[in-house]
């Protein structure tokens, strides 16, 4: 994996002054430091599928669903819904041309490039609205929070981790993770590593978990998962307490009775 930092993409809007829906944005990518302009009812005419958008010579590509957008050191990719969302928030933050007095070409770029989900990318003046972490994962995955919910639960926690976007855990032990990847989210089995304590989770038996599959296919690739995991949890028969197989002493033994009960010192 790339020791590079992600490059940090804000997007600026900018109503066009002619009544028609033309609006632009003005490109900022922080870190190597870049700035371009994005015709954004081209990047809506993208999105509705027809090639030879000019897109003010900014390269792009659409396959099938995908469409990637490359600003400068940002490659920039996602589901035509995810572009589609970024245009709508684009929308409704806009300033006028006024304030925008040239509209910058994009220089060209030779240094290094980095992929950027669409999903990251900030819009300036916009709101700050806390995200829980089933809307960072629903986000992830291209689903409305609802049905996000409704498939795979509400409650995820941030743990630490080996995701570069992040490392989720759902349930209490631990039933499953869940870890944000540029093409959608990826969901295991969460195995806890110890060190003198618990130093991080890792994600094992990972499926691929995005909007476009049915909710057949989500539950399929879960209930495995959840199936395999509950049948290794046993109880600490001192506290009673259900026991993860990463997370006891024994098989019958939880960390803390084995401290109490059986003089163990980590
Ligand atoms: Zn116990």
């Amino acid at each position: 994996m790339s020791t590079r930092p992600t490059p940090v993409v804000v997007l600026e809007s900018f109503r066009g002054e002619y009544a028609d829906r033309s609006a632009w944005a003005v490109v900022r990518v922080d870190g190597p430091g870049w700035i371009g302009t994005l015709p954004v009812h081209e990047l809506e005419l993208l999105c509705a599928g027809p090639d030879g958008v000019p897109l003010h010579g900014l390269p792009h590509r659409r396959e099938g669903d995908h469409v990637e957008i490359t600003l400068g050191p940002a490659r920039v990719r996602g589901r035509v819904a995810e572009w589609r969302d970024l245009v709508e928030r684009l929308l409704t933050t806009p300033r006028t041309t006024g304030e925008l007095l040239e509209s910058p070409s994009g220089r060209p770029w030779d240094g290094p490039v980095s992929d950027v989900r669409v999903a990251d990318v900030r819009v300036a003046h916009e709101p700050a609205r806390p995200e829980t972490p089933a809307e960072v994962l629903a986000a992830a995955a291209g689903m409305d929070l609802d049905r996000f919910i409704e498939l795979l639960g509400d409650v995820w926690r941030a743990v630490p981790g080996e995701g570069p976007l992040g490392t989720y855990l759902w349930g209490e032990p631990a039933q499953l993770a869940a870890e944000p990847v540029l093409d959608g989210l990826e969901i295991g089995t969460p195995r806890a590593r110890w060190t003198t304590h618990l130093s991080h989770y890792e994600v094992l038996d990972r499926r691929l978990v995005t909007g476009d599959q049915t909710d057949e296919e989500v539950r399929d690739a879960v209930a495995p998962l959840l199936r395999r995991r509950r049948r290794g949890f046993r109880w600490c028969r001192y506290c009673g307490q259900m026991l993860a197989p990463d997370a006891r002493f024994a098989r019958d033994t939880c960390y803390g009775c084995a401290t109490a009960r059986l003089g163990v010192v980590y």
